[in-house]
């Protein structure tokens, strides 16, 4: 990524700033915390494009530090695929990867300095029962019975939830901070619960496992975080955030920020119920090209480049609110536009025969591969006496709004010759099975001499070369703007998200790689699908419109 990227300011950006000038810290620090219980997302996209974002142009450092204190919600599947996701979105993090769980001799010793500052008790109520006494919004909560235990007895009941003498769910240990206050975070919070589950990272080494709010801030502190951002929600726990910090012996005092998650119309951005689209088999797994995850923008032919772009336009900010997907769709071809060659590709063929061609040659034309970059070369497409067309292309009668073949009339064929249609041959069924045409020689990527206009110009492909290929045309995967509010989600999917054309390529698309878009002319951007492309089944996703239909 250039430097000269202009970076709009943020409300984060201005802390920062202010933190520097008042010499709150020397240099910068951030990290990236996901929870590898699933694959990455748009929504962390924003978030990593920040915290990133932020240590390249501060000079300072971002850490990827997997959140992991949920072991039978986790995997190394999500955590190899995190990792390959960050990167692919061209960001490097400091140093190793981190583990909160790198962490767990330290989150342990601190729980223990908690007791023993009268700061926290093992609870014995169940977790209907710790519900039951927090309260709600309205109503304070009540001190649990177990509250005023001992120093000594405490440290000792610890010891026995980390040695396995309770059953799961039987003991836990909790802050000791307020069970009245207006922030039910704060009513005596679960620092650590039992769990005899295995861990990804520590195997068996634990059957207490700390929770997310005592683990969080102790690992940026740990880690000499300097600003740790994150979304919204989160914004009440920042009391515990501070409290945990300021009650244990730690020097580094990281700050949270929060500012507004990603929302996407159209799409889902909570791993959970992504997870359950691939589980129940709706989507192609996590990189389907439908889902808003980077490994299926990825594999749909979107750009980390249109991706860091969207992130950067749609800006960081406390407000809530929804991004249409034209926006980030705007980004892609904008890219696309500008990077992806051309060529020439027919979606829904109908067979055209040049009778006054010759029959025998196989006329070599040479096109540009880009109309507005000459440095991206040309390449070398045969004309031949049969060629397909689109049956969109083609109509026996219409109206001078209609710029495409018409019986009797013509039209300019891309980066070749204009034809007339003469006749046409149906089946049985009265469908057209051949348009017979006959072709002006002399209009070769020229108008014709006599002066006549003509005024469509429509794509091709030869029938004697051209590759036949399966196409995926992608809608949107949900029939409402806001899936995620819907009672059930899965009962918005649209059925009509994917559909399928068997229809032929251009011969040189057949050097083409994955997650490399081109424009097809006139039907949109497209690449090879890295899943079921194989030797020669050509497969092509479609990454995006030529236009935006979405606002139609
Ligand atoms: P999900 O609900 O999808 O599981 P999460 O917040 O639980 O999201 P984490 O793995 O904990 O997922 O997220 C890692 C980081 O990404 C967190 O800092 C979180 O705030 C941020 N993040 C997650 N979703 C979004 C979003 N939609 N917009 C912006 N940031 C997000
Ligand atoms: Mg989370």
């Amino acid at each position: 990524m250039s430097e000269v990227e202009a970076r709009p300011t943020n409300f984060i950006r201005q802390i920062i700033d202010t933190d520097l000038a008042d010499g709150k810290y020397k240099t910068i620090q951030t990290r990236f915390p996901p929870e590898p219980n699933g694959y990455l997302h748009i929504g962390h996209a924003k978030s990593i494009c920040l915290n990133f974002g932020i240590a390249q142009d501060y000079r300072g450092k971002c850490n990827l530090r997997f959140d992991d204190t949920n072991p039978t919600k986790e995997d190394v599947e999500y955590v190899d695929s995190i990792k390959r996701d960050v990167e692919w979105l061209g960001f490097h993090w400091d140093g190793e990867v981190r583990y909160s769980s790198d962490y767990f001799d330290q989150l342990y010793h601190y729980a223990i300095e908690l007791i023993n500052k009268g700061l926290a008790y093992v609870d014995e109520l169940s977790a209907d029962e710790i519900r039951e006494y927090r309260g709600t919004l309205t109503q304070v909560g009540k001190n649990s019975p177990y509250r005023d235990r001992s120093v000594a007895e405490n440290v000792a009941l610890f010891n026995k939830m980390k040695n396995g003498e309770f059953a799961e769910g039987k003991a836990c240990l909790r802050a000791k901070i307020d069970m009245a206050s207006p922030f039910i975070v704060m009513r005596d919070p679960v620092l650590y619960r039992i769990k005899f589950a295995s861990h990804h990272q520590t195997g068996d080494a634990w059957c207490i496992y700390p929770m997310y709010d005592f683990t969080h801030c102790i690992s940026d502190a740990i880690e000499n975080i300097t600003h740790s951002l994150c979304t919204l929600e989160f914004q009440d726990n920042r009391r515990l955030y501070d409290w945990v910090l300021d009650n244990i012996t730690i020097t580094a005092r990281p700050h949270q920020y929060e500012f507004s998650r990603l929302n996407l119309e159209y799409a889902i951005t909570s791993k959970r119920k992504l997870n359950l689209l691939v589980s129940e088999k709706i989507v192609d797994g996590w990189n389907d090209p439908r889902m808003p995850t980077i490994s299926g923008m990825r594999r749909r032919g979107y750009s980390a480049a249109a991706i860091r772009d969207f992130c950067q336009r749609i800006g960081v900010t406390k407000q809530e609110n929804t991004v249409e997907m034209s926006t980030l769709e705007f980004c892609v071809r904008e890219d696309l536009n500008e990077n992806a060659p051309r060529a020439m590709a027919v979606l829904d063929p109908v067979r055209v025969v040049i009778e006054n061609f010759s029959e025998t040659l196989d006329e070599v034309l040479s096109m540009p591969n880009h109309p507005n970059r000459p440095e991206l070369g040309n390449r070398n497409v045969a004309f031949t006496r049969e060629i397909y067309i689109d049956r969109a292309d083609f109509r026996e009668e219409a109206n001078k709004n209609y710029k495409r073949l018409v019986l009797g009339k013509e039209v300019r064929l891309r980066n070749a010759y204009v034809i007339r249609a003469d006749r046409v041959e149906k089946d049985n069924q009265g469908n057209i099975t051949t348009i017979y045409c006959t072709y002006d020689p002399t209009t070769l990527n020229k108008n014709p001499e006599d002066g006549r206009k003509i005024k469509g110009v429509i794509h091709w492909v030869s029938v004697k070369f051209a590759l036949p290929a399966e196409i995926r045309l992608y809608d949107r995967l949900f029939n409402t703007p806001n899936p995620g509010s819907a009672d059930d989600f899965l009962a918005t999917i649209n059925a009509d998200s994917l559909i399928i054309k068997q229809g032929f390529i251009e011969p040189s698309l057949r050097d083409s790689k994955p997650e490399f878009a081109y424009q097809f002319e006139r039907e949109g951007y497209f690449c090879l699908d890295s899943k079921y492309s194989k030797d020669d089944h050509y497969v092509f996703n479609r990454t995006v419109g030529l236009r935006d239909s979405w606002s139609e």
